[in-house]
């Protein structure tokens, strides 16, 4: 059963003022399967009103009982976990294993961020003279307007939430509009839990419009945005604009290094699983695939055996282990991606094609041989379309390693110390994962370099994002 989905606005679920509302499709189908309220300027006015009132409380309330309640929610969370995964299933076309792992890391993440927000501290620093104290005390920064796309309805969001909760700001959330029963589902565990009123509110409707209202508006003080390269550089000038503090996790697409004396077997597997999880939708996705010429067409033949026997279905049936993309849209950019690599002389080794007409599914594609103008080797594919290249000297995959704008994820695979520092020291990324997949763990840094954002959504650094730091210097008392 798929829930009727609301805006959240001052403790209420409701819909929208005008009463419009837009559909919302599962992508595995095509069919409409709710009716999702769009907000209007009226409902976004009452949001901010909140968020201010709400800032106000929940600041007040120490450390230690926002960590109280924001333990329970990830309870929560755990306890309905099958419910919110089949919801995300449903609306967002993933398989129901990735769902459920969606839900229960959210659940830790909430956990990790709110043990460590009790963990804030300031410092004292030594004075020049005896009778003055010179204290550097951390604050929350104030209300957060945060946009979160439907890749990973639940991730995205609660990455943005608990960090503003645990640093004691409120939000207005702008929830993803293609996926939102799911991440409606994280807000009412929070509100479960005891967040109080006015402190989470949950929007829904154009986001252009949303974002226009509330990045400027004088109640938010943060903005945190993760979704595409070019919507982000127009977010993060409005904000620069209005002098608002900015985390923005934008697109990548992340160079994959196999080196000659790389462990090809576990190369192929951790890279080809990571490729078409959630059917290539990840920002951090092993996209650009860079293979020696002494190991490329083993690797190649059977990175194209994997593909073909991916199991492409509805994410609800157990035996899928690809779903449908998560709407029409990216079909069209899949096949505008696969007819400029044709056009160019590619080579498509599998795939290349939509499958059916009822729902948005696509096949598994491999193509070798691409020539460096064509589009999917400089724009993030965001699809289950691998290409593969190969290189003859490894400075040959360091500069294409960082050749493009983007610098989120990169990944290789040598058995080389040496080579291994070499990567760490040289790939412009803001991660690099070498052997394995280590990425999105909350204690750890998650963001971008170059046109790939700033900010990172992980590690202490993720809490940092929504305080802000005081100094204050007192002489004689
Ligand atoms: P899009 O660029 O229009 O939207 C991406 C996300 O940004 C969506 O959640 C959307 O609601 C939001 N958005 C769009 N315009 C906005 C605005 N003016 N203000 C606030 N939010 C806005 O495209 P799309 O078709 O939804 O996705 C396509 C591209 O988006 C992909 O190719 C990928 O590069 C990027 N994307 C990135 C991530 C990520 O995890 N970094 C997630 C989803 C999409």
């Amino acid at each position: 059963m798929y829930p009727q989905v609301e805006l959240h606005i001052a403790g209420k679920w409701r819909g929208a003022a005008s009463g419009e509302t837009m559909d919302i499709i599962n992508p595995a189908t095509g069919d409409a399967i709710g009716a999702l309220p769009v907000a209007t300027i009226a409902d976004l006015d009452e949001a901010l009103e909140a968020a201010g009132k709400g800032f106000a409380t929940w600041r007040a309330i120490g450390a230690f009982d926002r960590y109280k309640i924001m333990r329970k929610a990830a309870e929560l969370l755990r306890e309905r976990a099958e419910t919110i995964a089949a919801i995300m299933t449903t609306e967002q076309g993933k398989p129901l294993a990735e769902a459920l792992m969606e839900t229960r890391g959210a659940a830790d993440t909430i956990d990790w961020f709110a043990e460590e927000a009790r963990r804030a501290y300031g410092r004292i620093v030594p004075a020049r003279a005896s009778d003055v104290m010179q204290m550097v005390i951390k604050e929350p920064v104030g209300p957060v307007a945060a946009f979160t796309p439907w890749n990973f309805p639940i991730n995205q969001a609660v990455r943005k939430v608990s960090g503003a909760l645990a640093a004691g700001c409120s939000v207005v959330l702008k929830g993803p509009e293609d996926t939102p029963g799911s991440c409606a589902e994280l807000i009412k565990a929070f509100n479960d839990a005891g967040v109080p009123d006015n402190v989470l509110n949950l929007v829904f409707g154009n986001p252009a419009q949303i974002s226009e209202y509330l990045i400027p508006h004088p109640v938010i003080r943060k903005i945190s945005f993760t979704g595409s390269t070019a919507i982000g550089k127009q977010l993060a000038a409005l904000a620069g604009a209005h002098m608002k503090r900015v985390t923005m996790e934008l697109g990548g697409h992340a160079p994959s290094i196999v080196f000659k004396d790389a462990n090809l077997e576990k190369a192929l597997k951790v890279l080809s699983a990571n490729k078409y999880r959630n059917a290539g939708q990840v920002c951090v996705s092993p996209t650009r695939f860079l293979v020696h010429e002494s190991v490329f067409d083993k690797f190649v033949d059977e990175f194209v055996t994997i593909s073909k026997n991916l199991n492409v279905g509805d994410g609800h049936d157990p035996k899928t282990s690809m779903g449908p993309l998560a709407h029409s849209r990216r079909i069209d950019a899949m096949e505008s991606f696969v007819a400029d690599a044709e056009a160019k002389g590619a080579e498509l080794r599998t795939g290349g094609k939509r499958i059916g007409n009822r729902g948005y599914f696509f096949e598994p594609t491999v193509f070798t041989n691409l020539p460096m103008d064509s589009r999917i080797m400089n724009e993030e594919p965001f699809g289950p379309i691998a290409a593969i290249q190969k290189f003859s000297d490894d400075e040959e995959a360091f500069a294409e390693a960082n050749r493009l704008p983007y610098g989120l994820a990169a990944y290789a695979y040598t058995e080389s110390g040496t080579t291994a520092r070499a990567l760490a020291e040289r790939v412009e990324s803001g991660m690099i994962s070498i052997n394995h997949h280590g990425i999105a763990l909350p204690e750890t840094p998650f963001g971008g370099v170059k046109d790939s954002g700033y900010g990172s959504e992980g590690g202490l650094e993720a809490i940092e994002a929504y305080l802000n730091t005081k100094f204050v210097t007192k002489s004689g008392l």
